[in-house]
């Protein structure tokens, strides 16, 4: 299938365009980006010409920041296009609902995509989780924002979500792998004196599960989780991709499409849901981030400069 990449930045060129290029379902097809290209592949600057003169391109995906990125959706949707979204969907819950009555209204897929469910200790985590009752479980999400989004100022922007654009690739994985949903109670946000968004957060849910995000992480990062039934602990390490049950490295027994890869397993699953006429539209992992937005202390902290 013909496929256009929009917004050809950070993300586009790690993951996407590999795992486009790799794949034997996708071919690329147009890029459309202000100013980003891709070698050998017809480049647009504009969404609607690109939707006008491509007639044959029938899956659009979006890696553009989310304030950006509802109005380039919502033109493919309306051009009869199937769309994939990066994480987080949008820059907020309406509108990405909007998108989901837009597409099932056109007969179309879409696509909100959560790489990180995508790593290869996530599914076995899930599975053995199922039926158990969660005692307690804690997050540390700590990187360093300079090294990843180099440059990026949208993310201390409105809508640009600050540690949270990290966070909800932890909320992403937790709300897969618990057996029963969770809610939030209380949260603490770091705010720089000169951002618009928390650079660090603190959260506390129900069922005993506590969060640690950070960004001013220097030195080794920690994408690390555990959890605990009354029988076991669980731990998913280096971003879900390493799982070791009660004190057991299992990450090997991984199977299926966790053996793929984050990118490449998203865009077979995109194939699949476009084949199959399916949408999977999950906002659970954003649900938390805005409780975070609306219940969270705010705490001024120094000004942060990228
Ligand atoms: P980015 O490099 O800052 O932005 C991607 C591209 O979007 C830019 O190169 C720019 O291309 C275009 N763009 C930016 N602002 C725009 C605007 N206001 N209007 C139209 N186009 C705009 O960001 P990124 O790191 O790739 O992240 C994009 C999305 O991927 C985010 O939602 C992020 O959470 C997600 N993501 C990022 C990473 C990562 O490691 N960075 C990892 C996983 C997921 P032009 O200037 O050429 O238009």
């Amino acid at each position: 299938m013909k496929i256009a990449l929009v917004g050809i930045g950070k993300i586009a060129i790690d993951q996407h365009v590999p795992a486009i290029t790799n794949s034997d379902d996708w071919e690329l097809a147009a890029t459309v980006s202000r100013s980003g290209t891709v070698d050998c592949v017809p480049a647009y600057h504009d969404i609607d010409t690109m939707l006008a003169e491509n007639p044959e391109i029938g899956v659009v995906s979006l890696c553009l920041p989310p304030v950006p990125r509802f109005a380039y959706a919502q033109a493919a949707l309306r051009a009869g296009r199937h769309v994939m979204l990066e994480k987080p969907p949008g820059a907020t819950l309406a509108e990405v609902h909007a998108l989901q009555d837009l597409a099932q209204a056109q007969g179309l897929t879409l696509f909100t995509t959560w790489h990180s469910r995508m790593a290869q200790g996530v599914a076995q985590a899930k599975a053995f989780l199922a039926g158990k009752s969660v005692t307690k479980g804690h997050i540390t999400w700590k990187e360093d924002v300079k090294r990843w989004h180099p440059g990026q100022d949208w993310v201390f922007a409105p809508g640009g979500m600050g540690v949270f654009d990290p966070g909800i690739n932890a909320l992403s994985i937790l709300t897969e792998i618990l057996p029963a949903p969770v809610h939030l109670q209380d949260a603490t946000l770091e705010v720089p004196e000169n951002c618009q968004t928390p650079i660090a957060a603190r959260l506390a849910f129900t069922d005993q599960i506590t969060a640690d995000f950070d960004w001013r992480q220097e030195g080794p990062q920690s994408w690390d989780m555990w959890i605990e039934t009354a029988d076991h602990r669980i731990e998913l390490q280096m971003g879900g991709s390493k799982i070791i049950i009660d004190g057991v490295d299992v990450t090997a027994n991984a199977s299926g499409t966790s053996l793929l890869g984050e990118y490449p397993a998203l865009y077979a699953r995109m194939a699949e849901l476009v084949n199959s006429g399916a949408s999977d539209v999950d906002l659970s992992p954003m649900i938390h981030v805005s409780d975070a937005m609306t219940l969270g202390k705010r705490v001024s902290v120094s000004a942060f400069h990228l």
